[in-house]
């Protein structure tokens, strides 16, 4: 069986709603300005907003429920979702209820009375520890106040958590002993599109396939790179990540930032790939100063003779010339981890180079990552790319071959035709 698609599995669409309280899993896990509060980025809420407004028609009474930081299972006002639900209410017109607590008969109450205008969203799930240790008596409390189950959350479905996996699977025992012949668990429209689009690149991606990765560390993205390499055709590294790669091919690079007990994995990583004789490129040139700071005077250093006293914070013009000319002629570019210190403008360049030729590119671009995202949208390109994830670590999982719980738990439910 294909693990990593949505064929098996019911959307939405199949779902019976009218009437019915729907609980609909969504990922409203926001940034929030740390004085004020108020949402800093509403992406996730308006990427939510297709499934909650198909439910709504449908004539279902809806129940949005998200984690938001981590309260660490502990009532914390700073992680209150009330100013999410004040957003959310601004951009879908709808009138947002948001009771003290996720369960119990305050929300059931709220659920009860709602009316046409209004949607509930529930406090913060992990005000309660039970939501992260994926406990079933927390996921009964939840499933009282529903007769149907969304996720919609795919930022979330690499966690094994109540709202996530138990929740769903109660939901689904609960249909099979009422006999139930439609599925009464779906994924949401979002959900549906970031697990098809990303998988589509573990099927047969059209070619060239190249993908990029960059970020800061070789731990996060080891994974990913070396399940690319069974099946991209060129793969391109950046960011600091680069410099450990480096390393492993005895390459000095002065004081720039290095995971000393990475190299043997970085090895690995290059043995491999000329095992598969996939091309893995590193940067020949790159961005070097000797103090990070904004207004740093920088110098461009290749691999040979790099200062000592150096510290590479970009990959280099020539660097930014390759990979750019390599993206922008691919049929198919996945992209993970900005190529430098892109929060610093002037360390910006290599990053906004292959955002660029992603948006020049005419085939299928896929974003995954949360940095990565951020980057883009700071040039107004995000939506210039096939797919941007909403997804940081689900994307990666899910590109890597691995199943996210979230997903699976929606699978082969009662009804679908596998
Ligand atoms: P994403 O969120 O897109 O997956 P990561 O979180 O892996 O990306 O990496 C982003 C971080 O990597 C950024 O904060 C960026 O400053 C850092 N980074 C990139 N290049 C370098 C570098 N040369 N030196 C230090 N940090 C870097
Ligand atoms: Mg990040």
């Amino acid at each position: 069986m294909d693990n990593s698609t949505t064929r098996d599995i019911p959307d939405i669409q199949a779902l019976e709603l009218e009437g019915k309280r729907v609980f609909i899993r969504v990922d409203f896990n926001v940034p929030l300005d740390k004085k004020t509060g108020a949402v800093t980025d509403d992406t996730r809420i308006r990427a939510a907003l297709p499934t909650i407004e198909h439910a709504k028609k449908r004539g279902a009474k809806v129940i949005l429920a998200s984690h938001l930081g981590r309260p660490d299972g502990k009532v914390d006002p700073r992680y209150s979702l009330v100013p999410v639900g004040a957003r959310l209410a601004e951009l879908s017109g709808l009138e947002v209820l948001v009771p003290d607590d996720c369960i119990g008969e305050g929300p059931k109450n709220l659920v009860q009375g709602l009316r046409d205008n209004q949607v509930v969203l529930l406090e913060n799930l992990r005000f309660h520890p039970e939501e992260e240790a994926n406990d079933d008596g927390f996921a009964r409390q939840l499933a009282a106040l529903c007769d149907l189950y969304v996720n919609d959350a795919f930022g979330a479905a690499h966690r094994a958590h109540a709202s996530v996996e138990a929740l769903p699977r109660l939901l689904r025992q609960r249909a099979a002993e009422s006999g139930a012949s439609v599925p009464t668990v779906a994924a949401g429209f979002l959900m549906k599109r970031e697990v098809d689009t990303l998988s589509s690149l573990l099927g047969e991606p059209e070619r060239p396939f190249i993908a990029v990765i960059g970020g800061a560390k070789v731990s996060d993205k080891i994974g990913v790179v070396e399940a690319l390499l069974g099946r991209c055709d060129a793969l391109l590294i950046g960011g600091a990540m680069a410099y450990t790669f480096l390393s492993a091919k005895g390459i000095a690079l002065g004081k720039s930032r290095i995971e000393a007990d990475k190299v043997a994995l970085a090895r690995r990583a290059l043995t491999k790939a000329e095992t598969r004789r996939v091309p893995l490129h590193l940067p020949s040139d790159h961005l070097v100063v000797e103090e990070v700071k904004d207004d740093a005077s920088t110098q461009v250093c290749g691999n040979e003779g790099f200062p000592e006293a150096g510290i590479a914070v970009d990959i280099g013009p020539a660097t930014a010339d390759y990979y750019e000319a390599l993206v922008r002629g691919a049929k198919t570019v996945f992209w993970n981890g900005p190529m430098g210190i892109f929060e610093m403008a002037p360390f910006a360049q290599g990053t906004e180079r292959v955002a660029r030729a992603l948006a020049a590119c005419e085939g299928t671009t896929v974003v995954g990552g949360g940095d990565s995202i951020a980057a883009l949208q700071k040039l107004g390109l995000a939506g210039e790319v096939t797919h941007a994830s909403t997804g940081g670590g689900a994307s990666l999982e899910l590109v890597e071959g691995q199943s996210l719980p979230g997903v699976e738990a929606l699978r082969g439910a009662v009804g679908a035709s596998n």
